[in-house]
């Protein structure tokens, strides 16, 4: 594996940090205080091909390696944890599913809207009974002649309110294959679905988090994303690259954590001199220091393998772990080198604690990560 980047992964990556600098970090506090992310930064990352990476330019895509998209979504993650989120959605999970599973008709029924960022698209899989049990979902699709009738209530969707497309799963009740779950592409607007702002959220403040209600919503078959039973194989396989997305993103958290802690320890004077000359300050940065290292190197190695079609899912979900759990750290050591000052918010660390947290949460917990990984070596599984 080369460890140095391209000149046009360089040239990604920079133009990522241009547009972060001026189109994200001068409104991600305000953001962050309203609860909500302006919707207009969609169309721009659209623009800027952001929500195109790694997609055929057939479809509107801007191409690039794994590599480059996770370049872009850990600077991404450095300016705001909200953006960077509504990115690996909508496009890590919902557009990517798509361009490997869907038809021809989905991918240009979908794909140049979701990469132009005049679409936002959801994925729709835990319900409010079932998280980490994700193939116990409850939802229910009936065949009634050309369509399927959907029933049932999905939660904590990113993007929810936002969508223009679910990708929603569901059990379809007569399907063969794995645990009977099928995947859905379902226009947001279609009668019978709505959805509710989820409020309070500890991080992650200015995304539109959602529960979406599902009664009797009519679906023609044709929106089958892939085939009858196989929704499940789907859903896996798009958390298997999301939570490279992830971990890309709190090395995005765990950066920023040490840019502002650096900085800080510079400035800030106690003791006749500034907080940086004492060991345990710098002890405190030097831990989050390795910690960004060893999370980017985890992230850029499942990229490797993925750009290289090798099998990756194992790796990242160590990626994932690691990172996540990092970003966490990272983030509360920050705080501690803040002091006071790291509690409250016109400071920017504490929103990356917040932002950090849900890391270990979603896309699989660290638990389930674990399990994941224990199963791959040992070859039982303990779920
Ligand atoms: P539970 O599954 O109830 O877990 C509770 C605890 O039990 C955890 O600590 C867990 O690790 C542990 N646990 C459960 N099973 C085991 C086990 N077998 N062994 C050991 N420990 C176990 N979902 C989507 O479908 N789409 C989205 O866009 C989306 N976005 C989200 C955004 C936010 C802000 C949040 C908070 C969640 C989002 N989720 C989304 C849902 C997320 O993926 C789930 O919250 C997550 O999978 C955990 O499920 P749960 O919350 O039901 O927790």
């Amino acid at each position: 594996m080369n460890l140095g980047l391209s000149e046009e992964q360089a040239a990604v990556r920079q133009l990522a940090r241009d547009f972060v600098v001026r189109e994200i970090a001068p409104h991600a506090v305000t953001w962050d205080r309203q609860e909500e992310v302006d919707r207009g930064i969609v169309k721009k990352l659209g623009e800027v091909g952001f929500l195109g990476l790694t997609i055929d330019e057939e479809y509107g895509g801007s191409g690039g390696d794994h590599l480059t998209y996770c370049l872009v979504t850990e600077e991404l993650g450095r300016g705001d944890s909200s953006v960077r989120g509504i990115v690996s959605v909508s496009l890590g999970l919902v557009a990517k599913t798509i361009a490997v599973w869907g038809s021809e008709e989905h991918k240009r029924r979908w794909l140049p809207g979701l990469t132009a960022g005049e679409y936002v698209g959801c994925f729709g899989l835990t319900e409010p009974g079932t998280g980490s049990d994700a193939g116990s979902l409850t939802t229910r699709a009936v065949r009634d002649g050309d369509d399927y009738v959907v029933n049932g209530t999905k939660m904590f969707i990113t993007n929810g309110t936002w969508a223009d497309v679910v990708l929603l799963f569901a059990r379809s009740t007569d399907a063969p294959g794995h645990k009977g779950v099928t995947a859905f592409l379902v226009p947001a607007d279609t009668p019978g679905l709505t959805r509710r702002t989820v409020h309070g959220k500890l991080g992650l403040r200015g995304q539109a988090t959602a529960e979406l209600v599902l009664e009797d919503v009519r679906i023609p078959a044709s929106a089958m994303l892939g085939e009858e039973g196989k929704g499940f194989s789907a859903a896996m396989s798009a958390l298997a690259k999301g939570r490279m997305s992830v971990a890309a993103g709190c090395v995005g958290i765990a950066q920023a954590a040490l840019d502002a802690a650096v900085q800080y320890a510079g400035e800030r004077e106690q003791f006749g001199g500034p907080i940086a000359r004492h060991q345990l300050v710098q002890e405190l940065i030097s831990d989050i220091a390795v910690d960004v290292d060893a999370a980017r190197l985890l992230t850029w190695r499942v990229a490797d393998l993925v750009d290289r079609g090798e099998a990756f899912a194992v790796e990242s979900s160590k990626a994932k772990l690691f990172a996540s759990e990092a970003a966490v750290r990272a983030a509360n050591n920050a705080l501690q080198v803040f002091g006071g000052y790291g509690y409250i918010d016109e400071y920017p660390v504490g929103k990356l604690l917040r932002d950090a947290r849900v890391m270990t949460l979603y896309e699989g917990t660290s638990q389930i990560q674990k399990l994941l990984i224990g199963r791959s070596l040992t070859g039982v599984s303990a779920f």
